[in-house]
């Protein structure tokens, strides 16, 4: 649904991961419609990825974008985004490290790569991308003007930081670290006025989890663990992501903000377990 533009993150940039599907591409248009520019990153789909770029560049919204071809696992390519965001907007305020992926195994029949894979893209790749925004807040210094804040990292977690996850102990390990490397982040850099913070979505209708949504049977399973009985939509979790951006959570530092229906408060024990 076409929503008005508005101001909010006027004159700011933002990288958003995985900006190509689902959760990402959600983020980036809210994004740009609260009026910053956004760089769509995106790692096969260059077809999606120029939508979301067509989507909000035609639908005039108030921040501008490009997207940009990056593996967020890979040191080099990463660093090159950063470079390319500055070459084109002139600095990077808000990093909203979001790409991820899943590969399922009983942790018997998880292959070393298996395991690699999602910890170097879920978790190595929050970490690159959040060193290389810190390192470019710093250099450009405070620019009150736009923000109190001197540049905002958001982490896309999981509730499954919290969850454990059968048959995805690769993910939930990937999740459960990022906690820490997002306090540590709010610890270390909050002198300086960077903000960290993640946010852990539940059950969120995207490609990632088609089929626990799929058909109707699997659908009234899943709601047996949200007690808010729906799934969620990707648009509950970019608002979050825009107010997290925005001075409006000025104070909110180094927290994980659950974006979950309530998964996270036990539906099991809702008649006395
Ligand atoms: P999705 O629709 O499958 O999208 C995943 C995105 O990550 C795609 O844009 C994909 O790009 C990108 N990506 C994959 N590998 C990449 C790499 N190496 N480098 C850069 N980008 C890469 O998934 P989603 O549901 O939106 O998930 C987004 C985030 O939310 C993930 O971190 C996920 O763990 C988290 N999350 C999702 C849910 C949920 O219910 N959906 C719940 C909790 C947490 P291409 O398609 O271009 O390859």
């Amino acid at each position: 649904m076409y929503q008005k533009p508005n101001k909010r993150l006027k004159g700011q940039t933002a990288i958003v991961t995985g900006a190509s599907s689902g959760i990402g591409r959600a983020i980036a248009i809210e994004i740009a419609r609260s009026g910053a520019n956004v760089i769509v990153n995106y790692y096969s789909d260059s077809e999606a990825a120029e939508e979301v770029v067509y989507e909000i560049n035609e639908n005039k919204l108030t921040g501008e974008a490009i997207p940009f071809k990056c593996d967020v696992s890979s040191e080099e390519q990463v660093q090159a985004m950063f470079k390319s965001a500055v070459d084109k907007f002139g600095t990077v305020d808000i990093v909203v490290a979001n790409a991820g992926i899943q590969l399922d195994y009983a942790l018997h029949e998880m292959s070393l790569d298996n395991w690699q894979k999602v910890i170097d893209i879920n978790l190595t790749g929050q970490f690159l991308c959040a060193r290389e925004g810190i390192k470019e807040f710093m250099r450009r210094g405070l620019r009150p003007e736009v923000s109190r804040s001197l540049g905002k990292i958001i982490h896309m977690s999981s509730v499954h930081e919290v969850i454990p996850w059968a048959g995805r102990a690769n993910y939930a390990a990937s999740k459960g670290a990022l906690v820490m490397l997002m306090k540590s982040i709010a610890q270390e850099y909050a002198p300086m006025k960077v903000r960290a913070n993640s946010i852990a979505p539940g059950a969120i209708k995207t490609p990632i989890n088609r089929d626990a949504w799929e058909t109707p049977e699997a659908l009234e399973k899943l709601n047996q663990l949200i007690p808010y009985k729906r799934i969620g939509e990707t648009s509950d979790v970019a608002k979050t992501a825009v107010w997290l951006a925005s001075d409006e959570s000025e104070y909110i530092n180094g927290s994980t903000i659950f974006v979950d229906g309530g998964m996270t408060c036990y539906p099991g024990f809702t008649d006395n377990g």
